[in-house]
């Protein structure tokens, strides 16, 4: 009888142990089933620090495709998206919206929930003196009482001393999909990149764009918040590395990229390691973490 309950136990062990390795089996399937899609590194959160002044401009990612420039105690965010975002994500967001004291400004280059969070632009309204866009997402903050301005391609405005001048964009990508045409002809102008002169440098914010040829003829920036992907809507790769190669000594700091979790959506998953292995110089290609600060400076050409 003994013998008979020791030979159950240990068919039973046997067993379990099979179901349980074949079990381990199924799963690390699924895991290497699943696509790999880079991700941005951890968050460094940050608080009242980053709006203080100094002498220096410090850019920080926000994850997506936003980020916030301190330049001398002069405060704005481009794109910031903070809250409230329709997809999952693989990011925490750096701060939220409720601990942001003041902002001198949101650029905002184009209307895509991406870039222009009105959840986000809404709780920092009373925190922020001014919006800048296009003349139609202005049309759109007007819609939600934000104080905002609407300017066309190549004018130019001031943040205190700092100088931003809209740079053309290609992204008109409802045409193509009646069903988010939303009733309009959507045209270039509708988004911008900015070109944002600070006393420590000049940073190009290029926006959401196909590459234009008015793209690989700017003056030489000296830091590039650059939409990275490789989607037909965007830069393409083969555009990415064209773009970054016009300007062969300039950080990149990569956006767009790392945050969305959406391993088959080419917008939002593109590895920064494709475009390190294919660029001039590719240690100016800066992977921040969101809230991550960087310190812009002249670069020698
Ligand atoms: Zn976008």
């Amino acid at each position: 009888m003994m013998r008979k309950i020791l030979l159950f136990i240990v068919v039973m062990i046997a067993t379990f142990s099979c179901k349980s390795v074949r079990n381990e089996n199924v799963s690390n399937n699924q895991i290497t089933e699943k696509k790999y899609q880079a991700k941005a590194p951890p968050t460094q959160s940050f608080g009242q620090e980053a709006f203080e002044g100094s002498n220096e401009t410090i850019i920080r990612w926000l994850g997506m495709a936003g980020f916030m420039i301190n330049s001398h105690g002069t405060t704005l965010m481009i794109d910031p998206v903070l809250k409230d975002f329709d997809m999952p994500l693989l990011i925490e967001f750096p701060i939220e919206t409720k601990a942001v004291p003041h902002l001198d400004a949101i650029l905002i280059t184009h209307s895509d929930n991406d870039h222009y969070s009105i959840p986000t632009c809404i709780d920092l309204k009373s925190v922020t003196q001014e919006y800048h866009s296009t003349k139609y997402v202005d049309s759109l903050m007007k819609n939600q009482n934000l104080s905002s301005f609407g300017h066309n391609i190549g004018d130019t405005f001031f943040i205190k001393k700092i100088k931003v001048t809209l740079t053309p964009a290609d992204h008109t990508w409802q045409n193509d999909y009646p069903e988010s045409k939303n009733g309009r002809q959507w045209k270039k102008e509708d988004c911008a990149g900015f070109w944002i002169e600070t006393p420590n440098g000049t940073i190009w914010a290029t926006g959401d764009s196909r590459l234009m040829p008015e793209h690989l003829q700017m003056p030489t920036p000296d830091a590039i918040l650059f939409d990275f992907s490789d989607s037909e809507w965007h830069f393409t790769f083969e555009g990415a590395v064209k773009l970054a190669n016009a300007y062969p000594n300039t950080p990149l700091l990569l956006h767009h990229w790392g945050s969305v979790d959406a391993p088959d959506f080419a917008p939002f998953n593109g590895d920064p390691e494709n475009l390190k292995a294919k660029v001039n110089n590719p240690e100016r290609v800066v992977i921040l973490a969101p809230g991550e600060p960087y310190k812009l400076s002249r670069i020698k050409n």
